[in-house]
């Protein structure tokens, strides 16, 4: 860890599962080793994103694939396709998609900090339904000839409203679905769940659990839309006459003319980021999901028996759920002023070291969680020890 050390910067122990601001997840060597190979040589970024898009659709079952600057960077992009096609003219206009169909339907509980993304392309989001449930003739009913897309965020979906009913109904009006699955692995099949259900674009983050690159995501879609995404993210600093884009990415006849950088240029992801997104989600596809699972499993039980004898705790092990496809430890403070006690833990958890970082379910309620998913080897231990050091502590106040 010495780099973190040359630069002052302390490593945490991560027990809140793959999260961006507690540095996404850890590569495998494999995919680091393909990462330095990568950025020995010079390649044409579009035919690499051909060879990754080939990859990517052969795991998802989708018919084309993109890698992006995160699964944000995702839905971005695959917004900007369902707004401007492969029209150059449009591309070029983007955020000012005022002439263009300009129109985003969400069911009103899909609406998440991550719609700041879909909203960045400059369309306005049409929210359908209400925020505890939409139905489908909600969404049929908010759909129009300015509809650009519907958009269906995975981790809300309820059972009055399947991705299936939601496809179902966009389509008879000729309206693609992005689904926003970024954490929506594991399970693995969910990599062709959402593309099987008929949803038209389809983002993961590649820094969750596929354990890719932080700052990398995987798009998959049809064709058409990915060609749109991808000719609004490369950069397009070629000339017209000599320009022969890979045909499996870009259909050059198909274009009346080359865009200008498009508004993905600002998310660029590099060679490096492309091999090692690709590389991570092969690997993921090809891991050991049982054996993680029976890790998982161990890792939770240790903590769940280590804290049992602690009087003042409610400490519970919560098999894989609707919630999350993982086992994970729930911890609850006793009733009085547990908000407070909560935060208090939090806290202290934070502040001595090694500073651990755990899910803050609901605090305000009294619950946090451990997830095992970004543990190391033996962490579980020290996470014992330090909740039962604080626990007496605050026992003996
Ligand atoms: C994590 C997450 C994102 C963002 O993914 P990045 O790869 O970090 O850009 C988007 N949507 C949801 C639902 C997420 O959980």
């Amino acid at each position: 860890m010495s780099i973190y050390q040359d630069l002052g910067v302390e490593p945490i122990i991560n027990a809140a599962g793959n999260a961006t601001v507690l540095g996404g997840s850890i590569m495998d060597s494999e995919t680091l080793d393909a990462m330095r190979e990568a950025a020995a040589s010079f390649v044409l970024i579009d035919e690499l994103q051909a060879a990754a898009g080939t990859i990517i659709a052969e795991l998802t079952g989708a018919e084309a694939g993109l890698v992006t600057a995160g699964a944000a960077a995702g839905l971005m992009m695959a917004t900007a396709s369902c707004v401007t096609g492969s029209d150059p003219v449009r591309i070029d206009r983007l955020p000012d998609c005022s002439s263009m169909p300009n129109e985003v339907v969400v069911p009103k509980g899909h609406r998440i900090g991550y719609d700041h993304a879909v909203r960045a392309i400059g369309v306005t989001l049409i929210e359908a339904g209400m925020p505890h449930e939409t139905l489908p003739h909600e969404i049929e009913g908010s759909l129009s000839d300015r509809s650009a897309a519907v958009l269906y965020v995975a981790s809300r979906a309820t059972s009055c409203l399947s991705l299936a009913d939601v496809v179902s109904v966009s389509h008879a009006h000729s309206v693609p679905v992005i689904v926003d699955a970024a954490a929506e692995l594991p399970p693995v099949e969910n990599l062709r769940a959402f593309t099987a259900s008929g949803a038209d674009l389809v983002v993961f983050s590649g820094g969750k659990a596929i354990r890719g690159p932080q700052s990398s995501g995987i798009l998959c879609g049809t064709r058409q839309l990915i060609e749109g995404a991808a000719l609004n993210q490369l950069d397009m600093h070629v000339d017209l006459r000599t320009w022969t884009p890979p045909p499996g990415l870009i259909d050059r006849s198909g274009l009346i003319g080359r865009p200008d950088h498009g508004i993905g240029r600002a998310l660029k992801v590099g060679k490096e980021e492309i091999v090692g997104a690709v590389v991570a989600l092969q690997r993921y596809v090809n891991r050991d999901h049982l054996a993680d699972q029976r890790r998982w499993s161990e890792q939770t039980r240790i903590i769940v028996d280590g804290l049992s004898s602690v009087q003042s705790l409610t400490v519970t092990f919560l098999e894989s759920d609707q919630e999350k496809a993982y086992p994970r430890c729930e911890i609850a403070m006793p009733s009085s002023n547990r908000g407070e006690l909560t935060y208090r833990f939090i806290e202290q958890l934070q502040s001595e070291h090694p500073r651990i970082f755990v899910r803050e379910t609901h605090p305000a309620d009294g619950r946090i969680e451990i997830h095992p998913v970004c543990l190391a080897a033996g962490e579980e231990h020290t996470i014992v020890e330090r909740i039962r050091a604080i626990a007496t502590a605050e026992a003996g106040h």
